[in-house]
């Protein structure tokens, strides 16, 4: 396999997808040595069975505002990869999704969900809906309606959604209640649900929480204490928010956050207390940060992310794409030693290799956000059970995963000069997994 070769193959068959073909080609790159060691992966055209997804589920989704009048949408499922176990992966509402960032999204999954060693391939899915200024009943109704299409294509043993942006507990409440109306059956089949109806403890932070016990080890190779760095954080959503207060339990200094709309930065920390407000206005109100500086008297800079400030650490949470090539030039110029992905692609390919030549400490969203869809997978197991986990057990097998995919990148990551690639270590660690369970079910 030749990996740019096979990458330009691909974008000729899907040439309006450049998300996809950018997650694709920053994992080949790294993969093709190990590929090319085992000449039984070509002989079984190993590769587009690997890039291309499974299938594609795409409806339209037809509601009706406040106003009364009838809006659509496009609502997606992307079925990446079942090798390992049934499809799963979250679904993102937001006005930029397209089967492009679906199929990037679905790809990265599955070598993710891979290097959790849990039993779970890799999906994707989600709508074009903007839920920003709808009200509680609009999303209510836009979430039934989705779910009046995708419930034929799910269940606990086939596909098992759960949120990303855009999608929260509120988003999967209703989710869920449709599914159960429709089929009438109380099943795990959406992960990241309340606790009252079969959600797990820890959920909501694993995602957060999972990035700083990544970036934890990260910082043990070298000997650095995280205590008193100072950290960027990108987003105010529900990464950023618990990122945030993991942060600040270790004492760490956590001193941007931002929205779509830009970002702020508070020299003093963001604390425990300024963090209750960020909750309450971000999941509550659904307001702006913009009106944590108007609060905190902190600047606030729109239209921009917070690169460009002094610190320690970055931990971008917000999205793809949001560290450019300028970006991680000054990043590395402020002397950042670490930065670990809470989003999925929040590094462009140009940044990458910034903080690579730069020998910074850096982790890929597929390895440091994994604890997400990790204690998914634990909901998925309590659910299954029909019992619930305490808070410490659930932290604790979040902690060892994190630790295990830690470990593994690596294990398959570090360079004859002592520098730790996570990248390729992740890339080669979730393919081999993948492939040789593709191998042994033959040609499917
Ligand atoms: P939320 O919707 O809770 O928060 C997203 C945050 O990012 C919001 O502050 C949002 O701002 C901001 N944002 C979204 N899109 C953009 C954009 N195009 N430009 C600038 N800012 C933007 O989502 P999550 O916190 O769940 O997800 C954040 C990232 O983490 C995503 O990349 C997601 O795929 C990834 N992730 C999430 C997991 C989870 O468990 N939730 C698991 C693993 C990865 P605004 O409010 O203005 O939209």
């Amino acid at each position: 396999m030749n990996a740019l070769e096979t990458v330009e193959r691909l974008k000729q068959r899907f040439p309006n997808e450049p998300e996809y073909i950018q997650a694709v080609s920053q994992v080949l790159g790294t993969i093709e040595d190990e590929y090319n060691r085992h000449p039984e992966f070509e002989q079984a055209n190993l590769i587009d069975r690997l890039c291309i997804p499974d299938r594609i589920i795409s409806f339209r989704v037809t509601w009706v505002d406040d106003k009364g009048k009838v809006q659509t949408n496009m609502g997606y499922r992307v079925q990446h990869n079942n090798a390992i176990g049934p499809y799963k992966g979250g679904i993102r509402f937001h006005a930029s999704v397209t089967p492009s960032v679906l199929k990037f999204l679905a790809f990265e999954q599955t070598f993710k969900n891979a290097l959790t060693t849990l039993p779970m391939g890799g999906a994707k899915g989600g709508s074009d809906f903007n839920p920003h200024g709808k009200s509680d009943a609009e999303v209510m109704r836009f979430c039934q309606a989705f779910m009046n299409e995708l419930y034929r294509h799910i269940g606990p043993d086939e596909d098992v959604p759960a949120g990303d942006i855009g999608v929260g507990g509120r988003e999967v409440g209703y989710m869920f209640g449709q599914y159960k109306k429709l089929t009438h059956q109380f099943v795990g089949v959406l992960t990241g649900k309340g606790l009252q109806f079969g959600g797990s403890l820890i959920r909501p932070e694993a995602t957060g929480y999972g990035n700083v016990y990544f970036l934890e080890s990260m910082l043990q190779t070298r000997g650095i204490e995280l205590k008193g760095k100072r950290v960027l954080v990108s987003g105010s959503g529900n990464v950023a928010q618990y990122t945030v207060e993991k942060l600040i339990e270790l004492g760490a200094v956590p001193v941007t956050l931002s929205d779509s709309d830009g970002y702020i930065y508070d020299p003093d920390g963001i604390d425990a207390d300024k963090l209750a407000f960020v909750m309450e206005l971000k999941n509550e109100k659904r307001g702006r940060i913009k009106e944590y500086a108007e609060k905190y008297g902190v600047k606030y800079v729109a239209g921009a992310r917070p690169w460009g400030e002094k610190a320690d650490i970055a931990l971008p949470s917000a999205t793809q794409d949001e560290i450019e090539e300028a970006d991680a030039r000054s990043l590395v110029a402020n002397g950042v030693i670490a930065v670990s992905e809470g989003a999925n692609m929040p590094s462009t390919p140009e940044a990458i290799e910034i903080f690579q030549q730069a020998k910074l400490l850096y982790a890929p969203g597929k390895a440091a956000n994994a604890g997400g869809v990790a204690v998914s997978g634990l909901e998925m197991s309590q659910n299954s059970e029909r019992l619930s986990w305490t808070r410490e057990q659930v932290d604790e097998r979040l902690k060892m995963i994190m630790s295990d995919i830690h470990q593994n990148c690596v294990k398959y990551g570090t360079q004859p000069d002592g520098y730790i690639n996570y990248v390729r270590g992740a890339n080669v660690a979730g393919f081999l997994k993948v492939a040789k369970a593709m191998m042994a079910q033959g040609i499917v």
